[in-house]
Parts: structure tokens; sequence; C-alpha cells
């Protein structure tokens, strides 16, 4: 699916005398590298503030600390994600409110997310799913109407922009009151171990941000918050600022591998491809089809035995995981994310496929599902 070894072949020299500097300055945490990254992805983004820790998860999780959500208030997330969105809601004692998504684009539904609204729903968390954002027009419309937070999930869309109606644009992340991402290795800015980080314009909630991830501590042993311990490490952050500015070209590299399969695949009729919004860009975290009238399972196994990983993200939708059972929902009550995770699935995709990959996996679908 993803293709480490050669991205890290391709800036060995750089990382590994990035690497090295971190171990002679023994400066293995809070280290000169990560205020350098977080420089550096601030000019990157065009956003005030960036503030690394740990993973992505916790980039969640502090989010919405920062923001001061009480036990009871909902959060509105979508149904068909990966399970940390939702995870840190539960975990925090808030109550995770899901929403179906849009069958085409595969991101919130706002149709669903105007109607799970309560006077109790406190903030939104959409997710830029596979690389492309969310309809943040609308989604930002609503909040303002009904006094939400919006805290982006942009843990697959870093580099993705977004285009407003009236022309602004914002970089994913960069939209809500706070956005997350994850530097796990395979995600598209990825380090070689955990990291994440949180994106912010808004001073005073950096300022509580940097606080809650590091133990609620403003003055030291002053704790004025109750906080967490999640950090990135130098080596993380000096890997990190080596392949920042290489994002935008791993993004075309990706960008260039969707548009050869969805070329390849346009007359297909098991295969629908995947949409593209025209208010934001697309930066391929995964591609991701949609298989029609053929069983989608039995293809990923056709493919795996051609020597081709295909994966499903995602199967099951958080409310039908055995862990988020909750009676207000029942199966059939989001269809689009139900049908989706039945009949999705995602090819090979990283910055390194060339044309006779490409050629070999567009092919193989194609004859097996001829
Ligand atoms: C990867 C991911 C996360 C979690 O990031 P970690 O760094 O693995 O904790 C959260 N949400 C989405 C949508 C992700 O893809």
């Amino acid at each position: 699916m993803v293709d480490l070894r050669s991205q890290y072949l391709n800036l060995k020299p750089e990382i590994d005398s990035a690497i090295q500097q971190v171990i002679d300055s023994t400066s293995f945490v809070k280290g000169k590298q990560v205020s350098d990254l977080q420089e550096h992805l601030q000019q990157y983004l065009g956003v005030r503030n960036v503030i690394c820790c740990g993973n992505g998860t916790d980039a969640l999780q502090i989010a919405l600390m920062a923001l001061g959500l009480r036990r009871g208030d909902e959060v509105i997330t979508p149904t068909f994600t990966f399970i940390a969105t939702a995870e840190v809601v539960a975990l925090l004692g808030l109550t995770p409110v899901v929403v179906d998504v849009d069958f085409d684009t595969m991101n919130m539904s706002i149709d669903s997310l105007r109607r799970a609204i309560t006077p109790r729903t406190k903030a939104i968390v959409p997710v830029h799913l596979f690389g492309q954002c969310a309809n943040m027009q609308a989604i930002c419309e609503i909040a303002r109407e009904h006094n939400l937070f919006v805290v982006e999930d942009a843990c697959q869309a870093i580099g993705a922009e977004y285009t407003f109606a009236d022309g602004t644009r914002r970089k994913a992340g960069c939209i809500g009151q706070i956005g997350c991402t994850s530097f796990f290795p395979s995600k598209n800015l990825g380090c070689y171990g955990d990291g994440g980080a949180l994106f912010t314009d808004d001073d005073q909630l950096a300022a509580r941000i940097r606080a809650i991830a590091n133990h609620g501590m403003v003055v030291r042993y002053h704790h004025d918050l109750i906080g967490v311990n999640s950090r990135l490490d130098s080596i993380q952050a000096a890997i990190l600022d080596v392949k920042l500015p290489h994002l935008d070209q791993f993004t075309r590299s990706r960008q260039r591998a969707a548009d050869f399969y969805d070329r390849a695949f346009a007359g297909n009729k098991h295969l629908l491809l995947p949409a593209r919004d025209p208010q934001s860009t697309h930066v391929f975290h995964q591609y991701t089809l949609r298989v029609i009238d053929y069983d989608r399972d039995l293809l990923r196994d056709q493919l795996a035995e051609a020597g081709i990983p295909a994966m499903v993200y995602y199967p099951v939708p958080l409310h039908m995981q055995k862990a988020y059972q909750d009676p207000r929902y029942h199966e059939g009550d989001f269809p689009a994310a139900e049908r989706l995770a039945s009949c999705v699935l995602s090819l090979p995709m990283h910055t390194e496929l060339d044309d006779e990959q490409l050629t070999y996996i567009t092919q193989t679908v194609n004859n097996l599902t001829a």
C-alpha cells in the first residue's frame, strides 16, 4: 500500500544527518528541531500556531480538552471514519453524535449534520477523509448559526486546500477553531514513529493547547489545567523538517497516480471513481474506489493473489462497532456510510508509484472485473 523504503532512500543523506544531529545534541525532547518544525509548518500552512504532540489521536483529544467541553456535551462526527475521531469524544465523557456521509465525496453529509444538532451540541468534528476536505463552506455556516466549535480531523489531508465561495483559500486544518493532524509513517507527511500536531489561529487557544499537552503546566510545576503528556520527540521533528519542503512534490506524485487510476478505470462499469469536490484539492491519502455489482472482498482477495495489496478503509461504520453500541442508533440509520463500508476498496497509493506498477495494477483490476 505504501513504499516508505524508496522514499527514505531518496532522502537518505539529509535524513541520516538530521537524525545524527539530534543524537549529537542529546536534546531528545523539546529540542530546537521541534520549534523549527512548528515554525516551518506555520509558514507552509499559513496559520498562526502549530503545536506538535505525540500522535493524531492525542491531537484530537487535546483539541476537545482545550475547548473546555463538559460531560454530556454533544460532539458530532461522521460515522464513516477511523475510530480515533469518536474514541476521544467518548474517552472525555462527551457524547459522540454520529452522522451519515455523502456517498460520492465520502465526507460528512450536510443534511445529516443539520438533523443531528440539538441544544446540547457543542462541536462538529469533520474528517477530511482520504485527503479531500469536507464541505467546510456549509459546515462553517452551520457552526456560526448554532454557535458551535469546529475541530477538523485533518489527519489524512495535510496540504489539501479549500476554496470558499468568496474565493478565500485555506489549508486543511486551518479552517475551524482547531485542526488536528497525524505524522504516522503512512500519512502524507509521515515520521518514523508516532507524531501529531494541532493548528490554530487563536493565540489564547494555542496557549491552552500548549499547556494541556504538557501536564496542564504554564509555569513549571504549577498546573493550571488538567493535562496530558503528549510531545513530538526531536528525532521525529528533524525527519519531518527534512520532508516538509518535499510535501507538495509528494502530493503531486499522489495526484498523478490518482489521475492514472481515474483514466484507466473510467470505462469500468463495476467501479465508481473517487468524486472530486471542486471546492477542495485532493491530496489522495487513499485512492478509494467503490465496487458496484461485483464482490468487493473477492476482488481484494484476487488482487492479493496477483501481488497487489488492496485495503478496506473502513469495513464497519462507528455506529455498528461493538464498543460504540448505543440505543439511539441502529443498522440502517446511515445508509450511505453502510453502503460505503460494503463497497469501498483502496488501491496502493504513495509517492513512489511508477507507470509500470500503475499499469500492472490497473490492467489486473480491469481484467478481473471485465
Ligand atoms: C491516522 C488518523 C487518526 C489518528 O492518528 P494517529 O497518529 O494514528 O493517532 C485520526 N483520524 C484519522 C482520520 C486518521 O486517519
